[in-house]
């Protein structure tokens, strides 16, 4: 067999091999969907929603104002009454598997559209999101006529409007996330996409209105802040979803005391890895690599804290530099593409604001020699070593592809700093010892903990967090619960 001779360090090239954009139809322009048909927004007005990776407007969308919320919700509150909450389940749960085929059947589309606009690379999009995105309207379609079951000895009982707010990580998936489970539930939906990355969920619009969904099951009202904030203060919105930054989680906690509103907020992390000696560490580097470079580091459960035992530390920290120096940062389009698009201007001076900030605070910075396009927002995949505890790189979410490194020499040492943190969404595992993993689910407050893998996803999984991470779980028979009255 012949070695394979491939040196690293020096920059990798390969030849282009863009997704052809031609079969992709992007309108000039996107109204509300409101009611089952696509409808201006009362002001007349419209945002330019551009590609983080060319800076090209694609389209303009609308921005809805408390006028288009309230029509919004009063579709949704109409359609709930007099047609979804009398439907037997059965008929509810065929109208999800349609739109679980029909993602399927656009999935090129889908997966080229969310590269464009959200920055990600297409093999994130195509492998992971779209097909995630399906597979969760599936796994909800099959629970719509077996609630019952679900909760033995209760009576599940559907909530009414519910308003979902998602964020730009995940556009099409988040929208899954949240729409499948309230549809199965018996629900009806308004939901907001975020303000960067709406085309996605517009043309889940289009295939709900082809899937024949009855009209105002499923209302999509864009925009930015102020739209979101319209929904969660609605009196006729029953529940509030939301997905995005711990700040704006807080202000809807505060929006939604006192009523009788239900709330789920899935907000921000700042996850811990954690390398055992024993670990497997070509494995590890592999998912570590995973955990925070693909996709940018814009993933709430990213793995962003690295934590290694001391006895392997320079040999990991030596093969991730290598493995480093192999990613290509570039054009979301192609294929060979490891890290996209920065998703937004806006986010990318965030990060540079922390790669200065992690030097100061006297952590030593690594970027492999890589080159970055120069039009569009982009970042190098970074590394901080010698981090500490109360460095704010480590007690921060940045939500990029930047690193802390930090080491440890004992678990109760390791569980110690990783729990010593405001958040606690995820965290990752790596050892050759199931009891060395028992111990650390037990005693690490993170919602999610992977074991000798990271940044894995599955309908049937529940997911969510503790601490300032927020509440509620998301995917799973627990994905149910929180659009459900059991008595
Ligand atoms: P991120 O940092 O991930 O962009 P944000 O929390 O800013 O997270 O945004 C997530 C979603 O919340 C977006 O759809 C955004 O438009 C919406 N949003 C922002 N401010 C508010 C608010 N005050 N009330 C409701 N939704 C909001």
């Amino acid at each position: 067999m012949q070695e394979n001779k491939v040196e690293l360090g020096g920059d990798w090239t390969y030849a282009p091999a863009p997704e052809d954009k031609k079969h992709v139809k992007i309108e000039k322009r996107y109204d509300l969907f409101i009611n089952g048909k696509f409808v201006k927004p009362a002001k007349g007005k419209y945002f330019d929603t551009i590609s983080p990776s060319t800076e090209e407007v694609l389209s303009q969308i609308a921005e809805a104002d408390e006028k288009d919320v309230d029509t919004a919700v009063k579709a949704a509150r109409n359609a709930y009454d007099k047609v979804w909450k009398k439907m037997p389940a059965k008929e509810r749960g065929k109208y999800i598997f349609r739109i679980a085929r029909m993602i399927q059947e656009r999935s090129r589309e889908l997966a080229v559209i969310e590269s464009m606009n959200g920055g990600k690379p297409i093999r994130e999009s195509r492998d992971i999101d779209v097909p995630l995105a399906a597979n969760h309207f599936f796994y909800y379609a099959g629970w719509a006529d077996k609630l019952e079951y679900a909760f033995p000895g209760k009576k599940p009982q559907s909530l009414g409007v519910v308003g979902q707010i998602i964020p730009w990580n995940f556009p099409l998936l988040m929208a899954a996330w949240k729409i499948a489970p309230a549809l199965a539930t018996g629900n009806t939906v308004v939901l907001k996409p975020a303000e960067t990355t709406s085309l996605t969920a517009l043309k889940l619009a289009e295939i709900i209105q082809e899937s024949g969904l009855p009209d105002g099951v499923v209302n999509i009202v864009t925009g930015h802040g102020k739209t979101g904030a319209a929904i969660v203060n609605h009196p006729l919105v029953n529940k509030v979803a939301f997905t995005g930054s711990t700040d704006v989680g807080k202000i809807i906690q505060k929006a939604v005391a006192g009523t009788n509103k239900k709330v789920t907020l899935e907000l921000g992390g700042k996850a811990a890895n954690i390398v055992f000696e024993d670990a497997p560490i070509d494995q590890a580097v592999e998912g570590i690599v995973n955990g925070i470079f693909f996709n940018q580091g814009h993933v709430c459960c990213a793995g962003s804290r690295l934590f290694v035992q001391e006895g392997v530390a320079e040999e990991l920290i030596r093969k991730l530099k290598d493995r480093m120096q192999t990613l290509i940062v570039g054009d979301p389009l192609d294929k060979n593409t490891d890290i996209g698009a920065i998703n937004s201007k806006e986010q990318l001076q965030k990060i540079d604001h922390y790669l200065k900030l992690g030097s100061e605070e006297g952590a030593e910075m690594y970027q492999p020699s890589c080159s970055i396009p120069s039009k569009g927002f982009f970042c190098k995949p970074t590394l901080f070593l010698h981090a500490s505890q109360s460095h704010r790189i480590v007690q921060e979410e940045i939500f990029g592809p930047v690193l802390t490194v930090q080491t440890f020499r004992t678990i109760e040492e390791v569980v110690e700093k990783a729990n010593n943190i405001p958040y606690g969404l995820s965290a990752g595992v790596w050892t050759d010892k199931g009891s060395k993993i028992f111990n650390l689910t037990q005693n690490l407050r993170a919602g999610v903990i992977w074991a000798n893998t990271y940044n894995k996803f599955d309908p049937t999984s529940p997911f969510g967090g503790y601490k300032e991470s927020g509440f509620g779980r998301e995917g799973g028979l627990h994905g149910l619960m929180p659009y459900l009255e059991l008595t």
